[in-house]
């Protein structure tokens, strides 16, 4: 039997495999992201540059990239928020900063917690993509704190994607 002649339906599982696919394989190993140098052990992640020196020499030890960085490399978002109106170019300095200030802060609790992209659409709009959805939802929050704008979030029907619109005049 040739291996191309794989059932349809085994195809078609792997093209709508959730994010599920980003959880690491054998869960009870510790495991360190050599790209972001993250940790995994117990079952979550830790963001902790002494934690990965302490573990990265240690004999067995797994180097993969985490599901951040996976979801990063592949553009896969969990979170896409939009910032539209005048405040945007009149407050981009502004606005980068605060989205760079809550990922640092969101990557303290949980490193899994990154932005992918921050990009512009040509049309006055910047929009940010990340990897899960609480750290778009905290950039909505920050963002109506700072500047009273109008914040909506949309989820998906599975949940596994919110898009954050946020608008404000001037
Ligand atoms: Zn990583």
């Amino acid at each position: 039997m040739k291996p191309m002649n794989k059932p349809y339906q085994l195809q078609y599982k792997k093209k709508t495999a959730s994010s599920d696919a980003y959880i690491p394989r054998g869960a009870s190993q510790v495991s360190v992201c050599e790209r972001c140098h993250a940790v995994y052990r117990n079952k979550r992640w830790y963001a902790d540059e002494k934690m990965y020196d302490g573990t990265v020499k240690s004999p067995g030890i797994s180097k993969i990239l985490c599901p951040a960085c996976l979801k990063i490399r592949d553009n896969f978002p969990g979170g896409i928020v939009t910032l539209k109106g005048s405040y945007v170019e009149s407050h981009r300095q502004e606005l980068l900063n605060l989205i760079r200030n809550e990922e640092d802060r969101a990557r303290g609790f949980n490193p899994l917690e990154r932005i992918i992209s921050v990009r512009e659409n040509g049309f006055g709009a910047l929009i940010v993509s990340t990897t899960n959805e609480k750290l778009a939802q905290r950039l909505g929050r920050a963002i109506k704190k700072a500047f009273h704008g109008e914040v909506n979030y949309k989820w998906s029907h599975d949940n596994k994607l919110v898009r954050v619109d946020c608008e404000k005049a001037a």
